[in-house]
């Protein structure tokens, strides 16, 4: 294998998605299997797992799916019982699951809806580095990889517990980065701007709306879900082996503003 193939290899790795089956985490899944790793994707979903891993396989990548509740602490723990029954490793694991249900201002705001952005956005990522992180300590290596969003690093309008979430999952990234690198763990973050997902939906169909947001990013437009596997697939892989604390803002130039 030459130093280019080899850089960017995942061959024989075990990678977890949260969140793989759909939107960016289908693209992330897909880019890992791509580059040879073995993915394990979760959702809430079976039937959506499903599919995604037949179409993966279909095209000579390894994966499977696995339901489970991030915000359960119950779930992942079997998640993680599950995978290292079948695999006996876990090399790699993105925490892309997150949820943008509201849009509004924070006096009407009510807890169940903080609660529930929270638990997923930043209780999940907290839960998922503890149990399917620390079997990587035990190797004595493993990568980490955090989808926050622009809304981690910059504040945006009636977005109160989502920005809140993100900004967690930012610092959450740098803080874990300090105690694992001595343990060979590295943990970084990846910040995305406007993806063409079900979570953009109802603001991309709105022009009024959809307009500015494309006038505001210096690239010009909403990103595809091919634009995230460079980055995944850097930030898993050797090619990044001195970088770790890091947030790589894959988001058209948006917060270069
Ligand atoms: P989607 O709504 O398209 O997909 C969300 C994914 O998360 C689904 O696979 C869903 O699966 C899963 N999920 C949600 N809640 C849970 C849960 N409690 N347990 C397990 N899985 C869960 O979102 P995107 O792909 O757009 O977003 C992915 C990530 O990227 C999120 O963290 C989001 O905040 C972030 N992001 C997205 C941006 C965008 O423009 N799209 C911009 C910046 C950041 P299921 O429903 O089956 O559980």
């Amino acid at each position: 294998m030459t130093q280019r193939e080899q850089l960017f290899d995942l061959t024989g790795r075990v990678a977890i998605v949260t969140g793989g089956g759909r939107g960016i985490g289908r693209g992330i899944s897909e880019g890992l299997a791509a580059f040879g790793a073995k993915v394990v994707m979760t959702g809430r979903n079976e039937a959506t797992l499903a599919e995604a891993a037949t179409e993966i396989r279909a095209k000579g990548g390894e994966a499977i799916g696995h339901a489970a509740d991030i915000s359960s602490e119950q779930d992942v723990i079997a998640l993680r019982d599950a995978v290292l029954a079948r695999y006996g490793r876990i090399d790699v694991l993105v925490n892309n699951a997150g949820i943008n249900p509201i849009w509004k201002n924070l006096e009407r705001t009510t807890l169940d809806e903080w609660q529930n952005i929270i638990d997923t956005n930043l209780t999940g990522p907290f839960l998922c580095c503890k149990y399917l992180g620390t079997p990587m300590v035990e190797q004595g290596k493993g990568s980490i990889i955090n989808i926050s969003s622009v809304a981690g690093n910059v504040g945006l309008k009636r977005s109160v517990p989502y920005c809140a979430s993100k900004g967690g999952v930012e610092l959450l990234t740098k803080a874990l980065a300090l105690d694992w690198a001595p343990k060979g763990v590295r943990v970084n973050t990846i910040a995305p701007g406007y993806f063409e997902t079900d979570l953009t939906a109802g603001v991309r169909a709105n022009d009024a709306i959809a307009a500015p947001l494309i006038a505001h990013t210096p690239l010009g437009r909403f990103a595809k879900l091919d634009d995230i596997a460079g980055a995944v697939v850097f930030l898993a892989s050797d090619a990044s082996a001195y970088v770790t604390g890091a947030s790589l803002a894959v988001d058209g130039g948006w917060t270069a503003d």
